[in-house]
């Protein structure tokens, strides 16, 4: 839907109107770009042309940072001003990239220039684009004395030119003014078809606070049938003479009244609410709580601040988290306008969101029940979910359903152990690599990387593992069998203690994006082989496609004994991960009577099973490797260019993963406040800043992501 700003003058706030609106339909949850198609009295600077209004739309909207397709620098009426530049404004020209711009949008607001009559060039006004566009138009006037009489010579011509005005807003309206309060009660009267809102004088970009004023307008939109905005056309003759005997005879009020309301219909508005708009002028310059679309309420960022953990952070300085509307395929909506994702909400939203399928399947299921516990109960979606797994990874046995990737770390750890207490009880400890990363609780921190794991804060408490260097030979390099000495010497010197080895087969994920040699997992095998360990691979973040293949182990020649899986399994929708043992390790664990002590209290959770096995039935009945291949091949061109750029140490991409190291650890609340303003989103931590967007991430929206990696590090905007 779009819509048209113009004004009855130049100087009454048309700008400060547009970008207001603009933030307030962004925080109704839509997607929303302002336009401004043309603009005089623009400025050089850094060697371009900059559109002062197009930068307040920045302001409220990343999106919305395009420049004028004609800029002008002398400020006055365009026609002049293009024709002191030689040059002459085409009126197909600003058509076509009004369409453009707003083709992915659901709301477009164009602001013209001026008023209705400013000229474009010799025999064309901005109406003869108002009226190709069709749109309906927002009026701004400024409430002053002569606004009534501008207000409704201007609704009188657009109306006789078949145009619909969707709202008259009274900009600069002093409630402590008669003149303005009356003027306010004197249009409201006389243009009963059209919501008149007055906006007092907000302070210079104090959007928030003006936005607040537009909410019952955008309320009272009817989106689903825009149509009906148009129904009307031919009542607007009838319409147009009404607003001139409005203006004439206003002692006929009660017959222009009846008359109103058969027009009204063309605006599709219900005006009962937005009539009222003058109770907002008395509100004070506090921002209001930003409104989610959904209804679930206002999204109070102070009390998140005060009282909400985030994860990793400070409770007394939280780094500032943004407050998501919605989100809708590959795009998260926050209060600031839209956001290419390029993190898979930390790998799990390979489908996007908000995917019907998966919210379907979730609702089917949730209509026979949402939860029974699974001791001595069981059901179709945990039954099915498993039939489905074990097509995908046929070398494993027995399924174990977690709630969480950690927790599915600790059952691993767990079985392995139980397992080697039947077979080998003197085998308590586990061997891993520095580097990797297996969740927060106790068991899976005692194996994680001992530095950026933190261990040294538990230490005492934390079970002590044995760690071997990180595996040194890159994914992409020929292998280096000496790689694998210095873990298998360790390895052999504490054979009789280890149970097992854990790790991250080919991405170490949180801990460094580092890709290493597929050879270095056959080496594994192959010791754990000679000693009887339980080999345990954590493809919880690598598993479903994200490396190109659909599980990383596939990449060599070896396969674990155990394999934890989540994130990517439930699509991204809830929480879930599984554990699979192959048939030695269970029955080895179930020797002698023996049992594997754990047991969730929401394990299998049948909502989990039922929006698990849907996603993997639409990964699998997908190209999803072709598509994983081809955002590789765009993640490989996008950020190829920043390898010789300063402080970066190394780019490499594997599967639909991008990563750009640097050489130092980056400041990531100036790197993710950057991200925001270009309208992506892109979390970095420690020295990596890194992509693994969602696998239905259109191309253009690959390379958007991986230019602005490129001109954060350009900008070194990675040194705070
Ligand atoms: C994320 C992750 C985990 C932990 O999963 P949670 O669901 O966050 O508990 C474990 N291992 C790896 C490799 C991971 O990436």
């Amino acid at each position: 839907m779009k819509f048209f700003v113009t004004a009855v003058n130049t100087e009454v706030g048309k700008t400060f109107v547009t970008a207001s609106l603009l933030r307030a339909f962004l925080q109704s949850g839509r997607t929303a770009i302002a336009l401004k198609p043309v603009q005089t009295g623009c400025e050089m600077s850094g060697g371009r042309l900059v559109a002062p209004d197009v930068s307040e739309y920045a302001k409220v909207n990343a999106y919305s940072d395009i420049a004028p397709i004609y800029a002008f620098k002398f400020p006055a009426s365009p026609h002049y001003s293009a024709s002191l530049e030689h040059r002459e404004i085409k009126t197909d020209e600003i058509l076509k990239f009004i369409d453009a711009h707003s083709a992915q949008r659901e709301i477009t607001l164009i602001e013209g220039a001026g008023g209705i009559f400013v000229p474009l060039n010799s025999h064309e006004s901005f109406l003869d684009v108002m009226r190709a566009v069709d749109a309906p138009i927002v009026l701004v006037c400024k409430n002053e004395l002569g606004a009534i009489n501008s207000a409704l010579c201007s609704v009188y011509v657009l109306r006789s030119h078949g145009l619909k005005i969707a709202a008259l807003v009274l900009n600069f309206t002093d409630e402590k003014d008669e003149i303005c309060v009356s003027n306010a009660a004197y249009l409201k009267s006389k243009l009963k078809g059209i919501p008149v809102i007055s906006l007092r004088k907000f302070q210079k970009d104090d959007f928030a606070a003006a936005a607040r004023s537009f909410e019952n307008f955008i309320a009272s939109l009817n989106f689903n049938d825009p149509s009906q905005m148009d129904a009307g056309a031919a009542n607007l003759n009838e319409t147009a003479a009404i607003a001139l005997d409005a203006a004439q005879r206003g002692q006929k009020d009660a017959n222009l009244d009846e008359n109103s309301k058969n027009s009204d219909a063309c605006f599709a508005l219900d005006t009962a609410q937005v009539c009222e708009q003058d109770g907002e002028i008395k509100s004070s310059h506090v921002a209001p709580p930003l409104m989610s679309a959904s209804n679930t309420g206002p999204i109070d960022l102070n009390f998140d601040a005060k009282h909400l953990w985030h994860p990793y952070t400070s409770a007394t300085h939280p780094l500032k988290a943004h407050g998501v509307l919605r989100a809708e395929g590959n795009k998260i909506y926050t209060t600031q306008g839209a956001l290419i994702d390029g993190m898979s909400s930390w790998w799990c939203a390979v489908q996007g969101y908000g995917s019907e399928t998966l919210n379907a399947a979730a609702t089917a299921q949730m209509k026979e029940f949402s939860h029974v516990m699974f001791g001595g109960l069981t059901h179709a979606p945990a039954v099915n979910l498993g039939k489905k797994l074990l097509s995908m990874l046929p070398q494993f046995d027995r399924i174990f359903y977690a709630d969480s990737g950690s927790v599915a770390v600790e059952v691993a750890l767990k079985a392995a152990i139980c397992y080697q207490q039947n077979v080998s009880p003197k085998k308590n400890k586990i061997l891993t690599v520095r580097g990797g990363y297996h969740g927060d609780t106790f068991g899976a921190m005692s194996v994680c990387d001992p530095v950026t794991g933190m261990h040294s804060l538990f230490s005492g408490i934390l079970a002590r593992q044995i760690f071997a260097p990180r595996p040194s030979c890159r994914f992409d390099a020929p292998f280096d069998p000496s790689s694998t000495d210095k873990i298998s010497k360790i390895f052999k010197e504490n054979k009789d203690e280890i149970a097992a080895i854990i790790i991250e087969p080919i991405v170490q994920g949180a801990g460094g994006m580092w890709f290493y040699h597929p050879k270095f997992l056959d080496r594994l095998r192959e010791l754990c082989d000679e000693a009887n360990a339980v080999l345990i691979f954590d493809e919880i973040a690598t598993g479903f496609w994200r490396t190109g293949r659909v599980f990383a182990y596939e990449y060599c020649s070896a396969a674990p004994d155990i394999i934890c899986i989540g994130k990517a399994l439930s699509g991204g929708f809830m929480s879930f991960a599984a554990v699979l043992t192959n048939e030695k390790i269970a029955h080895g664990v179930s020797r002698n009577g023996g049992v594997l002590m754990h047991g969730p209290t929401f394990m299998a959770n049948p909502l989990a099973c039922a929006v698990s096995l849907k996603n993997l039935e639409i990964l699998c009945a997908q190209d999803t490797a072709q598509k994983v291949a081809q955002i590789h091949s765009d993640l490989q061109e996008g950020l190829r260019g920043c390898r010789s750029l300063d402080g970066v140490a190394d780019v490499r991409t594997l599967g639909a993963i991008g990563v750009v190291e640097m050489k130092e650890a980056v400041d990531v609340e100036a790197l993710q406040e950057f991200f925001v303003k270009r309208g992506v989103w892109i979390r970095p931590f420690g020295k990596n800043i890194y992509l693994m967007p969602p696998f239905i991430t259109p191309r253009s929206d690959t390379q958007a992501l991986c230019e602005a990696i490129r001109d954060a590090v350009k900008l070194k905007i990675y040194k705070g």
